[in-house]
């Protein structure tokens, strides 16, 4: 780690200066105000200010901002190729929206061969690009490393698999903890056996510009502001699906829907970037969730209600899509189809949420009732999905439908559209540097995760996450080591 300390404490000083604040709120705002006041910080305010109000400094090697899946991979990585890390969180714990998740994808694992499934690279890179405008580089990068990454996630950190459907990875514990959240747990208490130093509570709230190259981070602690400096910065702070302004600007039709994201995922690094002359791209890329639960205020995702076997209705108790097509398609049908509400309507052998969220009955007819819609629609609609179930010919060409949904007791669940993943980001290119609007590499700086643009739109993001949290280390090691 160089010195460079008066400039770009001067730097901060005035951002913090014209910014008013000590502990900011936007990021964005104090990079912007640092960078206009560079010229008059340097020449004038330097010595005084710097005495009085000059906020702690110190140095690492390696800053990762935001401890999810991505950051802590990252950190892990850095920390074992021998350097020093500051991996620094917002939150009060770490694991991000990667602890809410429910499988990892991967190709060719020991995992998936011991569960009898053959799952090949080129399986997993024909499913990627399916989605229309998935770059071919991306995706065959990403397919040539889940395998490996997935293995050592599972070897390493100890995580026993209790089932694998194709590309999809699952271990569900005693405690009902799923995969990602094993994983961010797993993944924190090895970051710390190794000596990354985490620090929670701790949001990075601009970065340290010098010369063109970033240098460090300010970070608004538990105990204040202050600034690390560091021969590289890898920001892995999510995407931006709980950033109202962001959402209104990007998805205007999806400005006041709810967010299955965490509250801490507010687009940070990609505004602090962008503020430092970063490229973003597929900004308007979104994928839409259109099972969210109302849970007095705070939106859960209740994707089961769905995947094992129930089926959505309009308030008036009429279905209206294949329920098992993918996240925002269903969603654009709710919206366009069900005024933007539906209920998910379950039988015995297909709840699959909590059953404090449902309404119950014996009947149908009587679930009908309970939540005032007319009984004889309600059970018209079961009647034709049981014939669709019974010949394999279901009206919105549903193939997966496990549940005759004939068993009682039967449970009706609210549920509503919203966003649930941000696929656009922060432009990098394959080995994971952050690139500017010309194209070029920042130097200093790195990105891995959902506050890129991976260019995979919305595919496998955990796996996607974790791989290119891994390579994105990789990068930096070997960058350091040619410096
Ligand atoms: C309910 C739900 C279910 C999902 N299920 C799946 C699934 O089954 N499979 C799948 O592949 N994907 C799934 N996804 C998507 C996937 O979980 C995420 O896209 C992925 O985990 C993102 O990983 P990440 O590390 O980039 O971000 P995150 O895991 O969100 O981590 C980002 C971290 O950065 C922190 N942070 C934010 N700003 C700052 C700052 N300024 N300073 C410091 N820290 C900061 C956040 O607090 C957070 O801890 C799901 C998402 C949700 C919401």
């Amino acid at each position: 780690m160089k010195k460079r300390w008066l400039s770009i404490v001067s730097l901060l000083l005035a951002a913090s200066l014209l910014a008013g604040c000590s502990g900011q709120q936007n990021p964005a705002a104090q990079t912007t105000a640092a960078a206009s006041a560079q010229t008059e910080a340097q020449t004038e305010t330097q010595t005084e200010t710097q005495e009085s109000t000059a906020p702690v400094s110190e140095e690492t090697d390696v800053v990762v901002i935001g401890a999810g899946g991505a950051g802590l991979t990252a950190a892990y990585f850095a920390r074992e190729g021998g350097k020093e890390v500051i991996l620094l969180e917002k939150q009060i714990m770490t694991g991000g929206n990667t602890a809410q998740a429910g499988f990892f994808a991967a190709n060719s694992t020991h995992m998936q061969e011991e569960f009898g499934v053959t799952y090949t690279e080129e399986d997993q890179y024909n499913f990627v690009m399916e989605t229309p405008g998935v770059d071919p580089d991306f995706a065959r990068r990403f397919v040539e490393n889940s395998g490996l990454t997935a293995e050592w996630v599972v070897d390493t950190l100890g995580i026993k698999v209790t089932s694998v459907t194709g590309r999809e990875i699952y271990s569900v514990d005693e405690n009902g903890s799923k995969l990602p959240n094993q994983m961010v747990s797993k993944l924190t208490e090895a970051n710390e056996n190794l000596g990354v130093d985490i620090r929670l509570q701790s949001p990075a709230t601009a970065l340290i510009v010098e010369d063109g190259r970033v240098v460090g981070v300010t970070v608004d602690g538990p105990d204040g502001t202050y600034n690390i400096m560091a021969d590289a910065v890898i920001i892995a702070s999510g995407g931006f699906a709980a950033n109202k302004d962001m959402i209104a600007e990007y998805a205007p039709d999806w400005a006041d829907a709810p967010t299955s994201n965490t509250s801490a995922t507010t687009g940070d690094g990609i505004l602090m970037a962008e503020a430092i002359g970063a490229a973003t791209s597929n900004m308007t890329e979104f994928t839409f969730n259109p099972t969210l639960y109302d849970n007095n205020g705070v939106a859960m995702s209740v994707s089961g209600v769905r995947y094992e076997g129930g089926i959505l209705v309009t308030y008036e108790g009429e279905r209206f899509t294949d329920e098992m097509a993918n996240y925002s398609d269903v969603a654009y049908a709710e919206v366009k189809k069900a005024d933007g509400k539906a209920w998910a309507i379950m039988d015995a052998n297909a709840l699959a949420c909590n059953p404090n969220y449902a309404v119950s009955a014996d009947t149908i007819e009587e679930l009908a009732e309970k939540i005032d819609i007319d009984p004889a629609v309600l059970a018209q609609t079961i009647a034709d999905y049981q014939a669709g179930y019974d010949s394999g010919e279901d009206a919105f060409g549903r193939t997966d439908m496990r549940s005759r949904l004939d068993e009682a007791p039967y449970y009706a669940v609210p549920v509503i559209p919203g966003v649930h993943h941000t696929r656009g980001g922060l432009s990098i290119d394959l080995d994971g540097r952050v690139l500017d609007t010309d194209g070029a590499p920042i130097p200093g700086l790195y990105a891995a995760g959902e506050v890129t643009d991976n260019k995979l739109l919305g595919n496998d993001p955990v796996a996607v996450g974790v791989t290119f949290g891994r390579l994105t280390a990789q990068t930096v090691l070997s960058d350091l080591s040619e410096e």
